[in-house]
C-alpha cells in the first residue's frame, strides 16, 4: 500500500516515500509519503485558501460535519482499532478504547461548535465607560498547524482537529511518523462528511523538516503541539509570535495513603502503569506508598502485574505489547540498569524480547535516577515509601514536570491539602493520575506544557476574543 499526502481534498504524490513497519513483528505496512518543503507550502496554501469558506460556515453546519465524522468512525470502529494496533502496537482492547474516546471527542466538538458564546461587558463599571453596549465574540484564528505524537494516533488528532474545525479554522495536520495512517483515515472521514476541500490537510515526513515550514510560515496563526518536551521547547523558541499550545510529557505520580482498600484499586493502578506499554503522558511512573502498607502494596502490585498478558497487540487478550522502537527499549533498560547501580531494587521484570519490555517494578529509586526524574515512557514503575503525608506531596512536587497526580486517601483533610499543594494541571483524588475524559480541561504546568485541551478549553485557545463596543449617543 502506498500512502500519499492529503492536500486540498486530494491524494497528492510526492518524490520520497518511507517504509512503515509494524513495531511488533517488523512486517511492512505501507510506504508513506515524506512531504517536501514545497508540499508543506502547498498544504498551507490550501488551508489559507479555505479560511473564508470555513469562517463563514454556519455553526450548525460545522457541528453536523463533526457529528457525521463521529458516526463514520463508529461504523468502522473495529477497523480503526486494528489500524492503531498495527501501526503503534497498542493492544487491541486499548485501541478499541481509544477509538471510542475519539468518537466521544468529535461528539463533544460537534456540540461545542454550537456553543461558541461571547459575553456582554458592563463598560460603565469604569468611569468614562458609560453610555456603551459592549460584547465579545470568538473568531477563528485561521490556519492552525497541528503536530501530534504516536501514542494516541486517533484521539490526540481529534483533540486538535475537532475543536479547530468546530471554531471555523482550517488545519494542516502533521501526525507522528510512526502512526501516519490513522491520521489519513480521519481525513478521509472528514472528506466523506462534507468538510470543504482544503480545510483539513495532512502532511507526513520528518518532524523537523515538515515542522520547520509549519512553525515559520506567517500564514499559520497557531501551532498546537502534543509530544516530547524537547520538541515542544524547540517549537516555542522558533514559532515567533504565533499562538502555541504545548501538551508535553510527565513522570506522573500516585500517592497511596494508609487505610486505602488496596485490593479494590490494584487492577486500576497496574493498568495505569502499564497500559500501552507505559507510553502514555500520564502513565503512573512514581508511586509513593505509606510505609505501614508498603510491603502488602508491593506484593499485590507484583502479583497483579504478573497477571498481565504480554504479546501480540492484535490478540484481544493482550495487555502489554511492543514498544514503539528498539531505541526506546534500549534507553529504558539503560535507565533501569543505572537505577539498580545506584541502589534501587529490581523486584519484577526488566527483561526484553525484541521490542517488548516486560512490565518492570523497582523499589527505592533515587529522585535523581533517570527512571524517576525523566519521563520513562516505558512499562517501568518505581515504588517508594513515605511516613508523613506532607513528605509524599513534597516528593511528587520534586519534579520538572506537572501534568496530573493521583492520591488515594480516606482522609478529607489530606485530600483537600493535596488538591491545593500538588503543583500539576490536574489532581485526581481517589483515582490514578492516568484518568482522563475528553471534555475535562487537560494540560500541564512546568515542563509538562502550556495551554489546555478538552474541547471547550481548546476552543478558547483556538479562537481570538474580539470586543465590540457601541457608543450610544
Ligand atoms: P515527539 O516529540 O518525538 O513527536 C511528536 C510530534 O512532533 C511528531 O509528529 C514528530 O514528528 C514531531 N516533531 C519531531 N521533531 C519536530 C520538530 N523539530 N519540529 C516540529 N515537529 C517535530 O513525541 P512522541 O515520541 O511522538 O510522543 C511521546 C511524547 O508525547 C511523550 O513525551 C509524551 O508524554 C508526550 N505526550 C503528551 C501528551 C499530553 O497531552 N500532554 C499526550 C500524549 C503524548
Amino acid at each position: 500500500m502506498k500512502q500519499n499526502l492529503w492536500i486540498n481534498g486530494e491524494n497528492v504524490k510526492t518524490e520520497k516515500y518511507r517504509q512503515l513497519s509494524n513495531p511488533f513483528n517488523g512486517e511492512k505496512i505501507a510506504d508513506v509519503a515524506e512531504a517536501s518543503k514545497e508540499d508543506v507550502i502547498k498544504a498551507i496554501d490550501s488551508a489559507a485558501g479555505t479560511i473564508t469558506e470555513m469562517s463563514e460556515m454556519e455553526a450548525h453546519k460545522r457541528s453536523d460535519i463533526l457529528r457525521r465524522v463521529a458516526e463514520l468512525i463508529q461504523e468502522d470502529r473495529v477497523e480503526c482499532a486494528r489500524l492503531i494496533a498495527e501501526e503503534s502496537s497498542k493492544p487491541l482492547k486499548a485501541a478499541l478504547g481509544e477509538v471510542d474516546r475519539t468518537i466521544m471527542t468529535y461528539t463533544f466538538a460537534s456540540e461545542e461548535a454550537r456553543r461558541l458564546y461571547g459575553e456582554t461587558i458592563p463598560m460603565d463599571a469604569a468611569p468614562g465607560g458609560e453610555g456603551r453596549v459592549a460584547y465579545t465574540v470568538r473568531e477563528p484564528l485561521g490556519v492552525i498547524a497541528a503536530i501530534t505524537p504516536f501514542n494516541f494516533p486517533m484521539n490526540l488528532v481529534a483533540h486538535k482537529v475537532g475543536p479547530a474545525i468546530a471554531a471555523g479554522n482550517t488545519v494542516v495536520l502533521k501526525p507522528a511518523s510512526q502512526t501516519p495512517l490513522s491520521a489519513y483515515k480521519i481525513a478521509s472521514y472528514f472528506h466523506k462528511a462534507g468538510l470543504p476541500a482544503g480545510a483539513l490537510n495532512v502532511v507526513t515526513g520528518s518532524g523537523k523538516s515538515v515542522g520547520d515550514v509549519l512553525i515559520t510560515d506567517d500564514r499559520v496563526k497557531m501551532v498546537t503541539f502534543t509530544g516530547s518536551p524537547v520538541v515542544g521547547k524547540y517549537i516555542r523558541e522558533n514559532a515567533g509570535l504565533k499562538r502555541v499550545t504545548l501538551e508535553l510529557g510527565s513522570n506522573s505520580a500516585l500517592i497511596v495513603d494508609k487505610g486505602t482498600d488496596l485490593k479494590r484499586i490494584m487492577p486500576r493502578i497496574v493498568t495505569g502503569a502499564f497500559s500501552n506499554q507505559g507510553q502514555v503522558c500520564i502513565s503512573i511512573q512514581r508511586i509513593f506508598v505509606h510505609e505501614t502498607i508498603a510491603d502488602e502494596f508491593v506484593s499485590m502490585f507484583i502479583e497483579e502485574a504478573g497477571s498481565l498478558k504480554v504479546g501480540d497487540p492484535l490478540d484481544e487478550q493482550t495487555d502489554v505489547a511492543a514498544m514503539i522502537s528498539e531505541n526506546d527499549v534500549t534507553r529504558a533498560k539503560a535507565w533501569i540498569k543505572d537505577a539498580v547501580e545506584n541502589g534501587a531494587e529490581l523486584v519484577y521484570g526488566g527483561e526484553s524480547e525484541k521490542q517488548i519490555l516486560k512490565p518492570t517494578v523497582l523499589l527505592n529509586a533515587q529522585p535523581t535516577d533517570k527512571i524517576s526524574c525523566e519521563e520513562v515512557f516505558a512499562p517501568v514503575v518505581h515504588i517508594n515509601t513515605f511516613r508523613e503525608f506532607d513528605d509524599a506531596i513534597a516528593q511528587v512536587n520534586d519534579s520538572q514536570f506537572g501534568l496530573q497526580a493521583g492520591v488515594y486517601t480516606n482522609d478529607l483533610q489530606k485530600a483537600f491539602k493535596a488538591a491545593k499543594a500538588l503543583h500539576v494541571g490536574g489532581v485526581m483524588i481517589n483515582e490514578i493520575p492516568t484518568f482522563r475524559v475528553d471534555h475535562m480541561p487537560y494540560g500541564g504546568v512546568k515542563m509538562s506544557g502550556t495551554g489546555r485541551e478538552g474541547i471547550k478549553y481548546a476552543l478558547e485557545e483556538m479562537t481570538e476574543l474580539k470586543l465590540v463596543s457601541i457608543k450610544l449617543d
